[in-house]
């Protein structure tokens, strides 16, 4: 803990963090070292701090709690870019949480952010709405792009190249189940015959096709729709053995992409390739399927 007047890193002084109330000076050297860290992050010209340490007697008379600032953890602030305009408090969250060095971030408003040096239970706030979690991802949260970070960043920003699948089947004692997403479950239910599956990803595009039991190979599909028997889903309302599934990856995603499925516990099958103990499909002729799951790798 600092306790004396002096400067601390390049931008930043003790002094900026002093209890306005008494003028105590006390403050974390760790918190202030990760606040250069973002400052040299984003090529700030400064940062102003409105708040740092907050003697417990002043903290009470503000909050009605002592805090992170009453333990010299905290400091709110705003970051002014290389031209000197505010940089919104949104895009320094985002930064800080990317960087992923803070316990507690929250926004204050447009332009002020909260952040601390806390350890244990992580602190991810909107003040504008309270002093609770109110966000996990601050992108989807305060809709903020990564393109938008990057202006003050200058860092490249990388293609998502990761690819969704979602998924359903239809069973012969429940119908069609709730839509299922990568491997965060299987789809199917008690073991019920599954009669219909539909796929479908959220970059490039699959063809998939069902083997009814006892009969033979059904068409591919290339559609995701429960109501359009035609190209909707796979599956005839028969029982299903095996599936086949093929993934194409779009020209913005490189290496080739595969899907990885597979029905009930039998072993993966990636699109349709045979060889190393791989049919060309999932599933077993004659064993009716209950269980699949897909992800695309
Ligand atoms: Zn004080
Ligand atoms: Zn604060």
């Amino acid at each position: 803990m600092i306790t004396t007047s002096k400067k601390i890193t390049e931008h930043f002084h003790s002094s900026e963090f002093k209890c306005p109330h008494c003028g105590g000076i006390y403050i974390d050297e760790n918190l202030v070292n990760k606040l250069e860290q973002v400052f040299s992050k984003v090529h700030a010209s400064k940062c102003i701090i409105s708040s740092g340490y907050r003697c417990k007697t002043y903290d009470i008379q503000q909050n009605g709690f002592a805090g992170r600032h009453s333990e010299g953890l905290a400091s709110d602030c705003v970051y002014y870019d290389e031209n000197g305009k505010a940089i919104p408090s949104k895009i320094i969250i985002c930064v800080a949480n990317d960087m992923g060095i803070f316990g507690g971030m929250a926004k204050i408003n447009d332009y002020y952010v909260h952040l601390d040096n806390r350890s244990g239970a992580k602190y991810r706030g909107d003040e504008t709405r309270g002093n609770a979690n109110y966000w996990t991802d601050p992108y989807s949260y305060f809709k903020v792009t990564k393109e938008e970070v990057s202006k003050y960043t200058h860092e490249e920003v990388k293609p998502d190249t990761n690819v969704n699948v979602f998924y359903k089947v239809k069973t012969k004692k429940h119908g069609w189940l709730p839509e299922v997403k990568n491997l965060n479950d299987y789809a199917g239910y008690e073991n019920s015959p599954i009669i219909g599956l539909a796929i479908r990803v959220d970059k490039g595009s699959i063809k998939y096709r069902a083997h009814i039991k006892g009969g033979s190979w059904l068409g591919f599909v290339t559609g995701y729709n429960i109501n359009d028997y035609i190209n909707g889903y796979a599956g005839n309302n028969q029982e299903i053995d095996c599936v086949e599934v093929y993934y194409f990856t779009p020209n913005g995603i490189r290496p080739y992409k595969k899907a990885k499925y597979k029905v009930n516990d039998y072993a993966w099958q990636y699109d349709n390739e045979k060889g190393n103990g791989q049919d060309g499909y999932a599933g077993a002729p004659g064993v009716t399927a209950t269980k699949f799951q897909i992800e695309i790798v």
